[in-house]
């Protein structure tokens, strides 16, 4: 029942046989597969098409999602996964999140059976590929009031207006796009094929410092004609959207944890094996203060996704305990992040040690499904009962 990962309380020890099979597979696939090849995607900031659609081959593809060819993963299971996809890379790791969680998610949650019937089969095989356009250049943590819009005109709705930050968007077959309708409700449009419609112009966003290997859009829409049956039949509000991302925040909360696992293990091994003063570095004090400050805070934060999943099984979770493990987790990651990055000294920066990929890749995960400035807020709402977000 051992664990090659660290796991200082024996959490593996509540794992089902068929939930550590599952996390051998991905955690395999990372190591094996993408981990030898995917610095120099990383160093072009080009997008491994093969690496990550090499992921249709585990059973994992739509683990939200019951039914239609998706992998319907008990929650626990949902987080391993997560876990052990950004402990190898956060880009993979976001491609996945993006394609199996928010656009899947969307569509599983609050399409119809005729939408999910539609769309969710080629997407659980990776046929097509999704992504989910919430985020505005004028609207980021303020999402809830949406500039793009949808005009109804006969048998169609007529969408207008910009998308910021959208993963995956340049190479999706399907595309989320959440617009508000003329009675001032919110819902989720479905651009099918979207690099051709007419009046979509998507455009990579160069020059970013985390995610690198994976695509991030700006969108603008201009006339984009969609049908009536695109709508996805259970979005009315921005409550509806909500429903999606605290499933998708609770995925990120154990993406963060993986990562500042891929971290520390990392940085354990390093300081093992690297001397300096005629002895391995992990024997001296100030870098094992670093190394159980690092331990303790991952053993927190593997504590809390543990019960979060618990909660999630027994259809107890709510936003506002997602929202406290994201703000507990992301901080944690990065602060993991950057102590194991300095264990390694010079050879830190350096790529081919995977550790600065995760070092920057842990900034993304801070800032987004809620920067954590917004995650906070919504937990000090609940326990105060005040709301101190707008
Ligand atoms: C790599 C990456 C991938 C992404 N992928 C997607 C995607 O696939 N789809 C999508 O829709 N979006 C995506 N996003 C967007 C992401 O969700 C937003 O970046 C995030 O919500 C923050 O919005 P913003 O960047 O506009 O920052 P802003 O909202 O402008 O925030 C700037 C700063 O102000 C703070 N702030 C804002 N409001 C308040 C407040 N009320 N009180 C206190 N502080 C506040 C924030 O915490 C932050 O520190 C992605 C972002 C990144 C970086």
């Amino acid at each position: 029942m051992t664990y090659p990962g660290f796991d200082f309380y024996q959490l593996n020890t509540r794992l089902s046989d068929a939930q550590r099979e599952l996390r051998g597979q991905v955690r395999s696939y990372m190591e094996q597969i993408v981990w030898p090849a995917i610095n120099p995607y990383w160093e072009r900031a080009e997008f491994p098409r093969e690496l990550a659609l090499g992921l249709k081959a585990l059973p994992i593809v739509g683990g939200m999602v019951h039914g239609y060819g998706c992998a319907a993963l008990d929650p626990l299971s949902l987080g391993l996964v997560n876990y052990e996809l950004s402990r190898g890379d956060g880009s993979i790791g976001t491609f996945f999140g993006v394609h199996s969680s928010l656009a899947m998610g969307s569509i599983g949650l609050l399409g119809s059976v005729e939408q999910c019937e539609r769309w969710l089969p080629a997407m659980a095989k990776m046929e097509k590929i999704g992504a989910f356009g919430l985020t505005e250049p004028l609207r980021g943590s303020d999402a809830s009031h949406l500039l793009t819009t949808a005009r109804r005109e006969g048998d169609f709705y007529v969408l207008n207006g910009a998308k910021r930050w959208i993963g995956n968007a340049s190479i999706a077959d399907l595309l989320v796009i959440w617009a508000k309708d003329e009675a001032g409700g919110l819902g989720g449009f479905v651009l099918e094929q979207p690099q051709d419609m007419p009046g979509v112009r998507i455009e990579d966003i160069s020059g970013k410092i985390s995610k690198r290997a994976i695509p991030n859009a700006n969108i603008t829409l201009e006339n984009v004609r969609i049908p009536l049956e695109n709508r996805l039949a259970q979005s009315h509000s921005f409550r509806d959207t909500a429903k999606v991302l605290t499933l998708t925040r609770y995925g990120v909360a154990w993406e963060a944890a993986g990562l500042a696992a891929g971290c520390f293990e990392i940085a354990l091994k390093y300081t093992q094996e690297r001397e300096q003063f005629g002895r391995p570095i992990a024997g001296f004090q100030l870098i094992q203060q670093k190394l159980v400050e690092m331990a303790a805070e991952l053993t927190q934060m593997q504590l809390v996704c543990f019960r979060l999943a618990e909660l999630m099984a027994v259809q107890q979770l709510n936003e506002s305990m997602v929202a406290m493990a994201k703000y507990n987790n992301a901080r944690k990651a990065r602060y993991i992040a950057q102590l194991a990055r300095e264990t390694l000294g010079g050879n830190g920066i350096l790529i081919d040690n995977h550790i600065a990929r995760l070092f920057t890749d842990a900034e993304a995960v801070y800032t987004y499904e809620g920067t954590n400035d917004i995650n906070l807020l919504i937990v000090g709402r609940e326990i105060t009962g005040l709301n101190a977000i707008f």
